[in-house]
């Protein structure tokens, strides 16, 4: 690990977790816990807790959770040593010295390409207000970009020259080899250097913390050889994928929606209207990265796209990706204009505003496309349309609003909502019976689910009284194996509670969680909900009552789950055996 674990506890212990998280959630006291609205999802009633005593959080809406650090983790979008540095910082807390040549080199070379970046965008911004900037002035001017709004974006003008980038950076003390790292240079094979963005204007691109990282360059005289956008390569510093243009502004919208558009220059001019919380995927096509990455900012994109059928087209591949991410994503299409830049131009800011609001929702947007294709009048089509529609409506697993869809969709194509209805049900019920994999548990019967809540809580059960009790959890030791767990989670649990109890350190909840930062998000939220969980007792003998329970539960599970695997008779009869034993061993506890 990064920090050793007493410098983590430090910090975490300097951060109550009430305090940071109070100043993002207004949080009510309630009994032991307090409560908000979950910022990691729209709620108007809330879900969200917060363990004073724990030091851990847990939405059970969207069933986010962890300590201090994964909440700045998720909530600041930071790696999990930018966390601890983020949350030392807090509380004046001095950070031994990382020892790690390697990390402290890499923090080197990213510190110079912010600084070169930096540099950079300071040279083209003055390009732009000198004499021969006249070109993309007149551009901007043209596209009735205010001076304000180009101050406020760094825009700026890459001189028609090879090397004047170049000559720039080293004149202010930086390395060839550094430059060359920022991909704004190029060598050639003749060890020669030159400017990658010549006669463009200039769009710097920023991260969340207000880093410029990389830019885009805009083509000022139409030239069929070059492209019209050009963007920094990816870099140590810069991948295109992660950093959807206007993140670092659309993030202080504080809008709870964002509006996901094609290309910088309608981030521009939604912001100059006012909508500040538009973001752009730059140079490649939006995909489940850049979706990832705006999930943690919002869980609402209204996409919109330009009024050609390309623009339709590239909506259509983004409503999957945002689908995927659990980001709720609506549609707009401009009309009556090529793009919203053109739209607000024409018809001003508050119709914009207006035309928002119709953004339709992606079913019916996907609806609307299919109808397209077909023709009414004709029976084969209006077949084949009713099957796609179907397969669309299949997805949807709200019975309200499905309900909805069908007789809106009956309405529109003439037939009637149960045969509609029972056509969902059909492949519904289908992809049911597929092997489920991805654990939505559709596939599984009621009688399973309740099985398995029994078991869930016995594992549960046990976890929440070990941790905190190192005599009962001694106990423990001696009649069970983790492995019967059967499941990943608890025997990793099960384990940090082992070591902290090794040594001695009081397992508190919080702590618990830090030893898991290395594991996936949705592990470490599982955690949490199982480590929030209060269960009181009234007396130790209960307590211990409880636990003998769990264990039986979870002992006579494994032995099941074992007799399924067995190979032979005499490993059935070894495990019966086992089974009546069960009863004997959890005694002795
Ligand atoms: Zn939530």
């Amino acid at each position: 690990m990064f920090y050793s674990e007493d410098v983590l506890a430090e910090v975490r212990m300097g951060n109550d977790i009430v305090d940071v998280i109070g100043e993002y959630v207004k949080l009510k006291k309630s009994g032991a816990n307090y409560f908000g609205l979950c910022p990691f999802h729209n709620e108007k009633t809330p879900s969200f807790s917060v363990s004073p005593e724990k030091q851990i959080y847990r939405c059970f809406g969207c069933g986010a959770g962890g300590n201090v650090f994964r909440f700045i983790e998720q909530k600041e979008n930071l790696t999990f040593p930018e966390t601890v540095e983020y949350l030392a910082k807090r509380i004046n807390y001095t950070l031994p010295e990382n020892n790690s040549k390697a990390d402290a080199y890499r923090r080197e070379i990213k510190q110079q390409l912010w600084d070169i970046h930096k540099s950079a965008a300071r040279f083209y911004y003055e390009c732009l207000n000198a004499d021969m900037g006249a070109e993309a002035r007149a551009y901007l001017d043209k596209r009735g970009v205010q001076p304000n709004i180009r101050k406020k974006f760094g825009l700026g003008y890459s001189p028609d020259s090879w090397q004047s980038l170049n000559e720039h950076l080293l004149n202010e003390g930086f390395e060839q080899d550094m430059i060359l790292k920022s991909g704004l240079v190029n060598g050639s094979n003749s060890g020669r250097y030159y400017d990658k963005f010549r006669n463009r204007l200039m769009f710097p691109i920023i991260d969340v913390y207000g880093h410029i990282i990389g830019f885009g360059g805009r083509q000022l005289r139409d030239n069929k050889e070059e492209a019209k956008y050009l963007n920094s390569p990816d870099t140590e510093i810069f991948n295109k994928s992660f950093n959807p243009y206007n993140l670092n502004y659309a993030k202080l919208s504080n809008k709870r929606e964002f509006i996901l558009v094609e290309g910088y220059m309608d981030v521009i001019s939604l912001y100059q209207a006012g909508f500040k919380n538009a973001v752009a995927a730059l140079g490649t096509a939006f995909n489940q990265n850049h979706a990832s990455v705006l999930h943690r900012y919002t869980q609402n994109i209204i996409v919109l796209f330009d009024s050609d059928s390309a623009g339709e087209n590239a909506a259509l591949r983004a409503l999957p990706v945002l689908r995927e991410e659990g980001i709720a994503a609506r549609v707009l299409q401009v009309r009556d204009a090529k793009d919203p830049d053109e739209y607000i131009k024409s018809y001003g800011a508050e119709a914009f505003a207006k035309l928002l609001q119709t953004a339709v929702n992606s079913t019916m947007f996907r609806i609307e496309h299919e109808k397209k294709k077909y023709s009414l009048d004709n029976i084969d089509d209006k077949i084949a349309l009713t099957n796609d529609i179907v397969a669309i409506l299949a997805e949807t697993e709200n019975p309200l609003e499905l309900d909805l869809y069908i007789r809106d969709v009956s309405k529109q194509i003439g037939v009637s909502p149960e045969a509609i209805l029972s056509e969902v049900n059909r492949i519904q019920g289908y992809k049911k019976q597929m092997p489920s994999g991805s654990g939505n548990g559709l596939g599984k019967s009621v009688k399973n689910v309740q099985v398995d809540n029994a078991l869930e809580d016995a594992k549960s059960g046990v976890i929440s009284i070990v941790a905190y009790d190192k005599n009962l959890f001694e106990s423990v030791e001696r009649i069970f194996d983790k492995k019967e767990f059967l499941d990943e989670l608890y025997i990793k649990l099960y384990s940090v509670i082992e070591k902290l109890h090794e040594q001695n350190i009081p397992a508190q909840a919080a702590d618990i969680v830090t030893c898991l930062n290395g594991e996936t998000s949705e592990l470490q939220s599982r955690a949490a909900s199982i480590l929030m969980a209060q269960l009181s007792y009234d007396s130790d003998e209960e307590r211990r009552r409880a636990l003998s329970d769990d264990l039986k539960v979870i002992k006579l599970n494994y032995i099941d789950k074992m007799m399924d695997e067995a190979e032979n008779d005499e490993e059935v009869q070894r495990l019966l055996q086992q089974k009546k034993n069960v009863e004997n061993i959890i005694k002795s506890l």
